[in-house]
């Protein structure tokens, strides 16, 4: 039973992705930025849409649910705690629930912060987690709901998936992201090589999204904020790492 997992550049810098069952024939998508290309690689694919999760209720993560849905009359899966504020759903999931996408299990993650009632999917089968606003390539998403401790908190969970989890989450960010971590753990040699990775996979036009947990482990700032050195980098070693996540969170915001 092969998974196939491809990902989609959508709007200015969005990415949705796909998970195709090729036994099945199912078809997953995790959050519907825009309708043209999605359609257009489905189609090429010749896969039809038999399922569609959502992460959290911002336009750029929904936009394209409706014409999805009239076109394929997909399922849509989404928090229960935003039901309120996202399209309509027809399996409203709360963190924790059993969820299955053609007989492959689905984790509902709480990944408060970015917004409260976002959530992520863990698929085991497919060795990936469908992160959209929280943790991102080399970044995390911007606190616009939520408190610096529950964006900790969400980290903390992602964190402990399999260092071999493709996190695939919203947008191309990373090139900007990279500038900003470099400026607080510039001594990080993991990072100073993926920086220049960043740099010359976006010369070539290459998505830098999904990518490996353990890698973003090594040089994302934001899950490092529990590291002694990483601490010790921001002048913060007698901090609780929440603080330290916090202060780096902060510095992102006026960097
Ligand atoms: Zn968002
Ligand atoms: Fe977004």
């Amino acid at each position: 039973m092969t998974l196939d997992l491809v990902t989609i550049p959508c709007r200015s810098d969005n990415y949705a992705f796909l998970v195709h069952d090729t036994e099945s024939g199912d078809t997953a998508l995790f959050d519907a930025p825009e309708t043209a290309p999605i359609k257009a690689e489905l189609d090429a694919r010749g896969w039809t849409l038999t399922d569609l999760f959502i992460t959290h209720h911002h336009g750029d993560h929904v936009e394209g649910v409706e014409d999805l849905r009239a076109a394929f009359g997909c399922r849509v899966i989404g928090a229960k705690h935003d039901a309120h504020r996202l399209p309509a759903l027809d399996q409203a999931v709360s963190p924790g629930d059993d969820l299955s996408f053609s007989g492959h299990k689905v984790d509902v993650m709480a990944a408060d912060g970015h917004t409260i009632g976002h959530i992520a999917f863990y698929m085991p089968g497919a060795k990936a987690a469908f992160t959209g606003d929280s943790l991102m390539a080399l970044g995390c998403g911007r606190l616009f709901e939520g408190t610096p401790d529950q964006m900790w908190t969400t980290l903390t969970t992602l964190m402990s998936l399999p260092d071999d989890t493709l996190i695939c989450s919203g947008h191309e960010y990373t090139a900007a992201n990279a500038r900003f971590a470099l400026s607080v753990d510039p001594q990080n040699p993991d990072l100073i090589r993926r920086a220049d990775d960043v740099t010359a996979m976006r010369n070539r036009d290459e998505f830098t999204v999904p990518s490996l947990l353990s890698l973003e482990k090594a040089t994302n700032p934001f899950l490092r904020a529990g590291e002694p050195g990483m601490k010790k980098a921001v002048s913060m070693e007698h901090d609780g790492d929440a603080e330290v996540f916090a202060a780096i969170r902060k510095a992102k915001d006026n960097f």
